[in-house]
């Protein structure tokens, strides 16, 4: 079993905490405007082969996510930087699309490597 720290107005998996061990640190939710002490975060565990699915689903929210908020930026860049001039719109959207892609791909590759040097890292 893995174990996530919820917090506990929402239920929302997005807090933060200054402390790595539940105790009187601060902790915040990002999803609700509930702050308070690690203590408060509801424990919750969840089944490894549940995971998976947790994780694709938080993949394709990212994927979501850098589509509405970057797109735009992204293709501000695209036209400021002269790669291309903006007159065509298929081309400039298939090109943002390409970076958005390749954006998505290269932190879920960064993720799985920073959880490998963590899992590595980890006392035997
Ligand atoms: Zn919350």
């Amino acid at each position: 079993m893995s174990t996530f720290r919820l917090c506990p107005a929402c239920g929302s998996s997005k807090v933060t905490m200054e402390g790595l061990e539940l105790d009187s640190s601060p902790a915040k939710c990002k999803s609700c405007a509930w702050t308070g002490t690690c203590n408060d975060l509801v424990l919750h565990e969840i089944d490894p082969e549940r995971l998976y699915a947790i994780a694709f689903a938080v993949a394709q929210d990212y994927l979501r996510a850098l589509a509405k908020i970057a797109a735009i930026p992204i293709g501000q860049a695209m036209t400021a930087s002269g790669l291309i001039d903006g007159t065509e719109p298929e081309m400039l959207a298939r090109l943002i699309r390409a970076a958005i892609g390749g954006a998505h791909k290269a932190t879920l590759e960064e993720v799985a490597k920073i959880q490998g040097e963590l899992q590595n890292a980890k006392p035997s």
